[in-house]
């Protein structure tokens, strides 16, 4: 069933658990999320980059996509299509092709224009039914150079955003996007306390959820946290299950060059991993 994310996400709060955003970059990736989802009886939000989107020819084609899935597959659990740190064209895009949710990533923006921006995007949600997460302040990378610790939002500029009536608000509490530095100094759970004061049962959003400690993700959940974003952690089983197979030599068994059989391993192990998430994340049986 598609849903915005903005009531399973209420629930998440009220019940102290988290769903799990998991990007999806093609067929395989999102077949094997939903089956992982269906089996653990838990909503699920398909995370969509700008460059998955293209990747993927377009957003339409990933809502036409996955809503076929949803109805072929015999889906029952809640699934939102979400756009993950949307550019201001990226959002209307998703908006046209029929997104249930989007994340509008304005923190190139000043204040300001982020504001305003925002609120547009806040109110074409409304009339759409659909949900929308913002962020303040940046969340860093090992790609932009972050070593050590992320940045830490400002608790005020989140209590702002939040009373612009965003549906979910992303913060930086340490946390950080890719594989995390071997120094890497841990959550703020200092900041995040302070931002769960202000901001009441606003669902937060933890992005770059690959590598940070399983209590931690358990105490982040216990702050406020109710969406945990999930990415690289599926791509790096994917691959390592791919190699496996090749290095084995089994696309030279018989008809193992089949794509159906050389993708399999890495499906299969991205359903284990969206489990153990959705296990870990409290989600499971909450659909
Ligand atoms: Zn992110």
């Amino acid at each position: 069933m598609m849903v915005s994310a903005k009531e399973m996400l209420q629930k998440a709060v009220a019940g102290h658990y988290a769903v799990g955003q998991f990007n999806i970059n093609n067929l395989e990736w999102t077949k094997a999320i939903l089956q992982a989802a269906e089996e653990c009886k838990s909503p699920v939000i398909l995370g969509v980059s700008e460059g998955a989107g293209k990747y993927m020819t377009g957003f339409k084609t990933v809502e036409a996509m996955v809503e076929a899935m949803v109805e072929e597959m015999g889906i029952t659990v809640p699934v939102a299509t979400h756009l993950d740190h949307g550019s201001y064209d990226g959002c209307k895009k998703c908006i046209e092709a029929g997104f249930t949710s989007i994340m509008f990533d304005g923190s190139k923006y000043p204040i300001e224009e982020n504001v305003a921006k925002t609120k547009e995007l806040i109110e074409i949600c409304r009339e759409k039914g659909m949900s929308l997460e913002a962020e303040v302040g940046a969340i860093g990378g090992e790609e932009d150079g972050v070593v050590g610790q992320g940045e830490c939002a400002d608790p005020n500029e989140c209590k702002m955003i939040a009373d612009l009536g965003v549906d979910m608000l992303a913060a930086g509490i340490g946390n950080i996007h890719g594989k995390y530095p071997e120094n890497w100094a841990g959550l703020s759970f200092e900041t995040l306390d302070a931002i769960q004061k202000l901001t009441g049962d606003m669902p937060l959003v933890l992005h770059g959820g690959t590598g940070i400690p399983d209590d931690m993700i358990k105490k982040a959940i216990d702050l406020g946290v109710a969406k945990i974003n999930v990415n690289t952690e599926c791509q790096l089983v994917f691959a390592d299950a791919t190699r496996k197979y090749v290095e084995a030599g089994k696309d030279l068994e018989g008809k193992g060059f089949d794509p159906r059989k050389l993708l399999k391993p890495g499906a299969e192990a991205i359903v284990a991993k969206v489990k153990e998430k959705m296990e870990l994340f409290g989600s499971v049986g909450k659909a």
